[in-house]
């Protein structure tokens, strides 16, 4: 009997090998982490009575509701199903346990201005320019409520910028998915979404981010601090907006992640930083190579390097385009994906975030 079992299975492996490997490489299990929760209510906005922990919470059931009917393939774990307080660390370990493919985070923005607005989608990175850095200390300050936060996280203070260094060490692995699928997210936001302005995908040191091991984003939907964000949150109607958005990202990145032919990502909704406050500089990108390609990016910088700039790490032939705020920095020519993704393992060596971007 068992011969014949694996007899059978051989034979079958021979037949339909493309089904064997496809079912090898498919998104199963999401994990929907809705941020904050009981004793920790995240964002508050006093006069509405608004809780982030709410929102977060009704987006992340409303989400899973859209998978569980749009991918019925595909294993929906949630982080939090109540109001109830979750640990950071055991917000990632539910991920891991769990051998997630995909870990979105859902979260609501504030900020001292009652001017910012918009959405904005983190993935783990070791960026600290000011404007990320406000967000890491209010999402990973939350620890700071955990009654033995010192032991779980190593000492790690989020409100001491030298604290950061650990996250230096972070491993690079699910970089490239992870930027996808937030780039995924922004564009869904900008094309359908209720709040239409966009602060871009960003790279920053996010503790609960950082602790799992598989792709991850944090989605910032707007700002309860903002009068229009905070109306807009306020509605189911487009609550359920938001969440279809997230849903239809979900579904592209998983179609791209379940066909193995690599991700496509928009570099145009990439890293905005401050977009208020920082005009757009009277100089012009250096020239750049026409038409449509593919180009490994290796950095973004708020600032303009000069050419030998240690940043640069010896690199000196690079485009550089000036971008929603930044300059993005990249190297190579090729004219397709693939072509990009063979050259990608050397240009990680010396830029470990590097990632392929299309160029129109
Ligand atoms: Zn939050």
């Amino acid at each position: 009997m068992k011969r014949w079992s694996a007899v059978l299975l051989a034979a079958f492996l021979a037949a339909f090998p493309a089904l064997a490997w496809q079912d090898a490489i498919r998104l199963r299990t999401v994990v929907i982490d809705a941020g904050h929760g009981g004793h920790d209510p995240g964002a508050i906005n006093k006069n509405s009575k608004l809780k982030e922990k709410d929102i977060n919470l009704d987006l992340a059931l409303r989400l899973g509701a859209l998978i569980e009917k749009g991918c019925p393939d595909v294993k929906v774990v949630y982080t939090r199903k109540t109001d109830k307080f979750v640990e950071l660390a055991e917000r990632g370990n539910i991920a891991n346990r769990n051998h997630a493919d995909l870990f979105i985070s859902i979260h609501v923005n504030s900020a001292k201005s009652t001017a910012a607005s918009g959405t904005e989608t983190f993935v783990m990175g070791t960026d600290k320019s000011s404007s990320n850095m406000e967000v890491c200390k209010r999402e990973n300050s939350v620890i700071l409520l955990e009654d033995d936060y010192s032991t779980t996280y190593e000492g790690f203070d989020p409100n001491n910028p030298e604290s950061y260094i650990i996250f230096n060490l972070m491993q690079n692995a699910h970089f490239e998915q992870s930027i996808a699928f937030a780039a995924l997210v922004q564009q869904n936001f900008i094309n359908n979404g209720p709040v239409k302005k966009s602060r871009g995908v960003r790279q920053a040191p996010l503790m609960v981010l950082w602790r799992t091991t598989m792709p991850s984003a944090l989605i910032e939907v707007g700002f309860l601090s903002n009068a229009n964000d905070r109306s807009t949150l306020n509605q189911a109607a487009k609550r359920q907006k938001i969440a279809e958005d997230i849903y239809e990202a979900f579904h592209a990145f998983k179609q791209q992640y379940d066909s193995n032919s690599g991700f496509e990502i928009d570099a145009s909704v990439l890293a905005t930083d401050e977009p208020e406050e920082e005009p757009e500089p009277a100089v012009a990108p250096t020239v750049t190579p026409a038409g449509p390609h593919w180009e490994i990016q290796i950095l973004a910088s708020a600032k303009k390097l000069k050419n030998g700039s240690p940043d640069l790490k010896g690199e000196t032939d690079y485009q550089c385009r000036f971008i929603n705020g930044m300059y993005k920095y990249s190297v190579g020519n090729f004219s397709s994906r693939e072509d990009a993704a063979k050259q990608l393992p050397a240009v990680r060596k010396k830029f470990s975030g590097a990632f392929i971007i299309k160029v129109d």
